[in-house]
């Protein structure tokens, strides 16, 4: 252990990067799939062989026998089936290691097993998957070998989307097509494009492999069902930001090491607050990237923590009664000649172009707060989202003290001419002072905040994709830069009308704005009055995909089509239910083989002893009361479990769709609480000696 690691000599090396790639293709080639990676198109048949060759040859000197295309079906993982390089050996009986451009940059995974929400039925029955450019090839080191990864998008025949990767892909263009209209406004004659950067703070548990695998609530769900919390949680804040142990030390390590090989760039690494809860966060990169990136750092985490006799956890809420675990989108827009449309600038222009950019955000958040709530439900994250810890399910945009002062005045007069805290400030078409990055005035509340020179979007789950998150995003805010833009190209006095519509949208949108505490009860009130969606639940929030305004937003900028948005509300229904079933008839489960017996045992046990004190002429009032309040917490479970049992067979029964969804969050979920509570209090009565699974304290404090 702790060989030294130089981190600049195995930085990427498992990556088929730009850098590889000019130093291995002949230059026409390498000329024509940079021009794509920047300008789109599709790369010629000719160039494919020469990459595909290259590849295959960096490839196999690193060991690789197998290519696979590496994709993001809509199950919120990633999928790949591996091809071998083996082709018919030659007369001599000689092997023939084999990769072609066609198969770099098309697949055809026998995929009917993905969800598609009925979209390959009414099209085509196969699936493809398309080569992206943007992001590259790496290799990736597991017990089957080092496999050629190539990120692919998987699309049905006709074209429709059957995953994460492919809307993102298309987000991110209607994005840098108005953003740059924006620009262009501004005076801005060089830029070609504008790019969004991400950077994913990742969350989770680490417990000890041995012990999860004696839960089958951790193994089938993913999550504790059953649980009673240890004497201590997170009260102390002993644990965020504290030393870290050397077993999870040693773990943080290689995974940085994993990371490094496949170029992603891990930061940052600390405890969070819960026991047994850590943070990983890489630096920030374009957004298509970050998306594949987080896939890998979620993959990697899962995988190092195995061969540490470690269980890694990434569900939104493995225990209860401490904090769940989430995952900080943080996102920006650049322009490719280095200006982040999300900092204050010191010019007049770049502050004017700044509060227009703020007030297209406003305007898009607020717009569409039902469709960013969305984006960030899973199933997982309903037992996160509005749970008084994490960011509240209202989306509200927290701009900090100072910014929100200037959209005060701005909306007010129309001008900004006092900057609290000192200073001047004129705006309209005036100054903007520096704006003081206050790391102390951040609000850990806000589902949407602003930090310096880039949005945070707080609510995405620690498990989920960032994919879907970072479309909507791009999205919302590529329409509101179209309007703005629409609206300005045509005025005749450009700066009265950018005066005009920054004063508008902030006025219109100023409600979304809360920079007070988004747990507290006054505030749900608040945002009531004001109108915000307070939508409780991921089966509430999945209709905001199909409204009127989300299908005109999406297919205005080619980004879904309705069948694919309809589609996409399917396969979430589905999701939804079949993992509340999941839960329910893992429940049942412990309960029957488990819970149960061992309580029937320890009740036995006590029965005979309460004999026994009554034999010997002792006192048995205690031993009597204590046995009597097991068996009628038993009686409880008994019940409880029955009821669940049936009610989950009901909605295994029903049809698929909205109303089994609803079924599963009204009935199954409550039946689910009403097996757990008697359990839980079991665990806290029988003797330690008797219950059948490893408790809190024993997974969340000896790791
Ligand atoms: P926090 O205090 O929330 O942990 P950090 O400053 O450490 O915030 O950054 C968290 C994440 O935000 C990191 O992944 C970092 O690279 C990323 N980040 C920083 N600046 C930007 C930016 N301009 N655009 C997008 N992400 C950014
Ligand atoms: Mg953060």
């Amino acid at each position: 252990m702790n060989e030294k690691v130089n981190v600049e000599e195995i930085f990427g090396t498992n990556v088929f990067s730009m850098g590889v790639m000019r130093e291995r293709l002949p230059k026409e080639a390498f000329d024509e799939v940079e021009n794509i990676i920047e300008n789109g198109g599709e790369l010629s048949i000719k160039t494919a062989d020469i990459v595909a060759n290259a590849m295959k040859e960096w490839a196999i000197e690193k060991g690789a026998t197998h290519y696979t295309h590496w994709f993001q079906p809509l199950t919120g993982i990633t999928a790949e089936k591996h091809d071998s390089f083996v082709s018919h050996p030659d007369a001599d009986g000689k092997v023939i290691m084999d990769f072609r451009g066609k198969e770099l940059i098309k697949g055809e995974p026998d995929a009917s097993s993905f969800p598609s929400g009925g979209l390959r039925a009414t099209f085509e029955a196969r699936g493809y998957t398309a080569w992206d450019l943007t992001s590259p090839a790496f290799i990736k080191e597991t017990a089957t070998g080092p496999t050629l990864c190539i990120p692919t998008a998987f699309c049905s025949y006709t074209g429709e989307a059957l995953d994460k990767k492919t809307p993102l892909l298309r987000s991110l263009e209607a994005l840098d097509k108005q953003a740059i209209r924006i620009v262009r406004l501004f005076g801005n004659t060089t830029a070609k494009h504008v790019y969004a950067s991400v950077g994913a703070e990742q969350e989770y548990f680490i417990v000890d492999q041995q012990k999860a695998l004696e839960r089958e609530d951790l193994i089938f769900a993913g999550r504790t069902l059953f649980g009673s919390p240890a004497p201590k949680g997170q009260e102390m804040d002993d644990h965020y930001f504290g030393v870290i142990r050397e077993r999870i030390g040693a773990f943080m390590r290689d995974v940085n090491v994993e990371l490094w090989k496949l170029g992603v760039t891990a930061k940052t690494q600390h405890n969070e607050a819960a026991p047994a809860q850590h943070e990983l966060a890489p630096i920030y990169e374009p957004s298509n990237i970050a998306v594949d990136h987080n896939q890998l750092v979620m993959e990697t985490l899962k995988r190092v923590a195995g061969k540490h006799g470690l269980r890694c956890l990434l569900h939104e809420k493995p225990f209860a009664g401490v904090n769940g675990s989430g995952k900080h989108n943080n996102w920006s827009i650049t322009t490719d000649d280095g200006i982040n449309l999300l900092e204050p600038g010191v010019s007049p222009n770049e502050n004017v172009q700044f509060l227009l950019v703020l007030a297209c955000i406003m305007k898009a958040v607020d717009t569409h707060a039902d469709l960013l709530r969305q984006s960030a439900s899973d199933v997982g994250n309903d037992l996160r989202l509005g749970g008084f810890e994490a960011p509240p399910a209202i989306i509200s945009m927290f701009l900090g003290e100072q910014l929100e002062d200037v959209v005060n005045q701005l909306v007010e007069t129309g001008m900004a001419e006092n900057l609290k805290e000192g200073g001047t400030l004129q705006t309209g078409v005036s100054t903007l002072p520096d704006f003081e990055r206050d790391a102390t005035d951040r609000n850990r509340t806000s589902p949407f905040a602003f930090t310096g020179n880039k949005f945070e979007f707080r609510n995405v789950g620690s498990g989920d994709s960032i994919g879907s998150p970072n479309t909507i995003l791009n999205a919302i805010v590529a329409e509101a830069f179209c309007e703005a833009a629409d609206r300005l190209e045509a005025a005749d006095d450009l700066d009265m009308a950018i005066h005009d519509i920054i004063k508008e949208y902030m006025t219109k949108h100023q409600r979304i704005i809360f920079n007070g505490d988004g747990y507290s009860a006054e505030w749900v009130k608040e945002a009531e009055r004001r109108g915000l969606p307070n939508i409780p639940s991921m089966v509430e929030a999945i209709p905001a995909l199909t409204t009127e305004k989300s299908i005109k937003l999406f297919e205005k900028f080619g980004i879904f089509t309705k069948a694919e948005l309809e589609s996409r509300e399917e396969i979430l229904y589905e999701i939804y239910a079949k993992t509340i079933n999941i839960e329910a008839l893992t429940m049942v489960d412990m309960a029957n083989k488990q819970i149960v017996p061992a309580v029937i045992k320890y009740a036995g046990d006590l029965a005979a002893s309460v004999n026994a004190i009554k034999a010997a002429g002792g006192d048995d009032e205690a031993a009597t009361a204590l046995l009597k309040r097991v068996t009628g917490l038993l009686n409880l479970v008994q019940s409880a479990r029955v009821n669940l049992s049936s009610i989950e067979k009901k909605g295994a029964a029903m049809d698929r769709g909205p109303e089994q969804a609803r079924y599963y969050r009204e009935k199954v979920v409550p039946a689910m609480e009403e097996l757990r509570k008697p359990a839980d209090e079991l665990e806290r009565v029988v003797g330690k000696d008797y219950w059948p699974f490893p408790t809190y304290a024993d997974l969340m404090f000896e790791v």
